[in-house]
């Protein structure tokens, strides 16, 4: 079932995504983790579905929240990041998934890697968990190409600054902060040993981005000991590159 949502509000996260938020009067509620497919259809009847990743707490009444990485060539993601204005109407599909998803009622230590644009379901989680005064312990580690690629970052410092028990380690591709601990590089076996949950603890294990970086850093994980059974993966897209 199709629906209608309003644009009521665009924020950009940084200089490449936008954050998108709709006003949809039907909205059913959803769980964190979740997406919803967005149709765009042009005059002649054209159309093109892409999915996208809720960034919006469930209990955010009629308002969903979409981040939207603009892809230079891209056919649809151009498109919502520089061209959709306020008051525009986008058609949408969803809540869609049943099995990335984190409940309120989950108690278990949470482990969360996102791989660029891969925060934002993730990111749907840690406000949810917030929104609901859950203790779940939670630490994200988030690799990004550099500082200016992180989305939410205000955000998520709050957060983490509120509550200790919301771990955030941020890992750079490319160019890391001047004096940052770790040189630029991918996801190692080294970082992943020292700064996610030891795998005795029996932590659930989220984790999103590009195809490539999802296989890389669950394999990661099933080395550091974790059972492969307890890593939930979401995969948006073909490349591996844009972590
Ligand atoms: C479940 C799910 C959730 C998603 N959530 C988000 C989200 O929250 N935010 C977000 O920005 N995107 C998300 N995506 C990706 C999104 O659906 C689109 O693939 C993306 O916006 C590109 O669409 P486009 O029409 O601009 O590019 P296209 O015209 O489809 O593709 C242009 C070129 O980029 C390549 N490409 C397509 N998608 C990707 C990708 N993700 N990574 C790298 N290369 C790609 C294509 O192979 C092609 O060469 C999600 C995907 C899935 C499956």
């Amino acid at each position: 079932m199709w629906r209608v949502g309003t644009v009521v509000a665009l924020h950009d996260e940084t200089a490449t995504a936008r954050t998108i938020t709709l006003e949809v009067p039907d909205w059913p509620g959803h769980f964190a983790g979740q997406h919803v497919d967005v149709r765009l259809t042009a005059g002649d009847g054209y159309f093109a579905v892409r999915s996208y990743s809720i960034a919006s707490a469930p209990n955010s009444e009629r308002h969903v929240e979409i981040t939207v990485e603009r892809l230079p060539n891209g056919e649809v993601s151009p498109y919502l990041t520089q061209e959709l204005a306020v008051g525009d109407r986008l058609e949408l599909r969803g809540p869609i998934g049943g099995w990335f998803v984190w409940h309120t009622q989950q108690t278990e230590p949470i482990q969360l890697i996102a791989g660029g644009s891969g925060i934002v379901p993730l990111m749907a989680m840690i406000r949810s968990r917030a929104s609901t005064g859950s203790a779940a312990p939670f630490r994200l580690l988030y690799s990004v190409r550099e500082p200016g690629a992180v989305f939410y970052r205000d955000d998520l410092q709050a957060l983490s600054d509120q509550d200790h028990s919301l771990g955030l380690t941020y890992a750079y591709t490319r160019v890391a902060p001047k004096d940052w601990p770790r040189p630029a590089g991918r996801i190692d076996a080294a970082l992943i040993a020292n700064t996610t949950w030891p795998s005795k603890l029996v932590p659930t294990c989220y984790v999103c981005g590009p195809t490539s970086f999802v296989e890389s850093a669950s394999r990661l994980l099933t080395a550091s000991g974790n059972d492969p059974e307890k890593i939930r993966t979401e995969r948006f897209g073909p490349t591996g590159d844009r972590q």
